[in-house]
């Protein structure tokens, strides 16, 4: 039986995806194999690969002078590549601060850059975001790194920042392809894949061409965003699987309408969430309601002994992977595209009745 998973990542996956990935699993195309089983240089692969390029920029409107990058080692590999492809050691780049995430990101580049930290919320216990006009850049920063979804503390930016040509460098790995973005005002977009797009194991880059070849000496080839454009990602073999899968991913996402259609969905998932929330009076959600995010909804009870016997029964209940993060404790529903507004209403109505019995 299947469950509502609200698991922050890996996370749940459309059901019609895990049904096609099923049914293709041994005989993919009519070719008796796996599409795990055959070359990713095979024609059959490279067009699988292409088309799934495709979809992607055409629901992401991604304009021609992007590349599009299918790579491994995850959001965190690229905390490094980043600063690697698009800056010398000496230069500085500015980094805004809203949490967990962007605090590993600040951590890996002072490793290879300076570090201006643009805009710190910790005064906030990042609850909230930077005012628009509050961010300290540097003139002539080599680029400005911020998360727009902070995964952990449930905090997003409702505006893009304004870096006055600057390239601005997004970690979208817990928002991308929640809603329309106007991809032409960033530099870089990255995102690990096991949130919103696929299975774990790729990471998308989305990288303008004038950002790229331009690698510090040293950089591992499979960095170089050059050498792997050159290359259409596959200078080593890549994850093929999961690529399929987030290909699959992305006709799923058309058939829903593309990304407006997701985007009135997941507001409405977030808005009933979050109301419910709120007008409760017993449950609690710390972040301040401007940069409250859509895709992960962290949320407190009065009494925390009271956390387990909520985890327990909404497993029991068929609503699971609840516990916030371990840093962090209390509960956390990530409602990502994969998720119904049927699971929404389910863990509405679970707490509910929580409430009512333990309140
Ligand atoms: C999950 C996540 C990461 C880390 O992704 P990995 O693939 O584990 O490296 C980085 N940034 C954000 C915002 C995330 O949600």
């Amino acid at each position: 039986m299947r469950v509502f998973n609200f698991a922050a990542g890996p996370a749940t996956l459309p059901l019609e995806v895990l049904e096609q990935a099923r049914d293709e699993m041994t005989d993919w195309r009519g070719g008796g194999m796996s599409v795990m089983e055959i070359s990713h240089r095979s024609k059959a692969f490279v067009a699988l690969a292409r088309d799934a390029e495709t979809d992607l920029r055409e629901l992401l409107a991604i304009p021609a002078n992007y590349k599009v990058l299918f790579l491994q080692g995850g959001a965190s590999a690229q905390f490094a590549a980043i600063p690697m492809n698009l800056a010398g050691p000496e230069a500085t780049a500015d980094y805004v601060n809203t949490g967990a995430w962007s605090k590993k990101a600040i951590g890996e580049a002072k490793r290879f850059l300076r570090v201006n930290v643009a805009a710190d919320e910790g005064d906030s216990n990042y609850s909230t975001v930077p005012a628009a006009e509050g961010l300290r850049l540097t003139p002539g920063a080599a680029y400005v790194h911020y998360t727009p979804n902070e995964t952990i503390g449930g905090v997003e930016f409702p505006y893009v920042p304004e870096t006055r040509g600057v390239p601005l460098v997004a970690d979208m790995s817990s928002t991308i392809l929640s809603r329309p973005i106007d991809v032409s005002k960033y530099g870089l977009i990255y995102a690990g894949a096991q949130k919103n797009i696929g299975p774990s194991g790729l990471c998308v880059v989305i990288v303008r061409e004038d950002l790229i070849g331009r690698a510090r000496a040293g950089t591992p080839l499979v960095w170089d965003y050059k050498a792997m454009a050159d290359d259409g990602s596959m200078l080593n073999t890549p994850p093929t699987f999961a690529w399929y899968i987030a290909g699959l991913v992305f006709k799923w996402l058309k058939r829903q309408g593309g990304l407006g259609a997701m985007a009135e969905r997941n507001r409405a998932k977030a808005v009933r969430l979050y109301r419910a929330i709120d007008e409760s009076g017993w449950y609690a959600n710390p972040v301040a309601k401007p940069g409250r995010s859509w895709m992960n909804v962290p949320f407190t009870v009065p009494d925390p002994a009271l956390e387990k016997t909520f985890l327990a029964e909404a497993g029991a209940a068929g609503l699971t992977n609840l516990e916030g993060h371990r840093s962090v404790g209390g509960m956390r529903a990530s409602i990502y595209n994969a998720m119904p507004p049927a699971g929404v209403e389910a863990l509405v109505a679970f707490m509910t009745d929580f409430q009512r019995r333990h309140g």
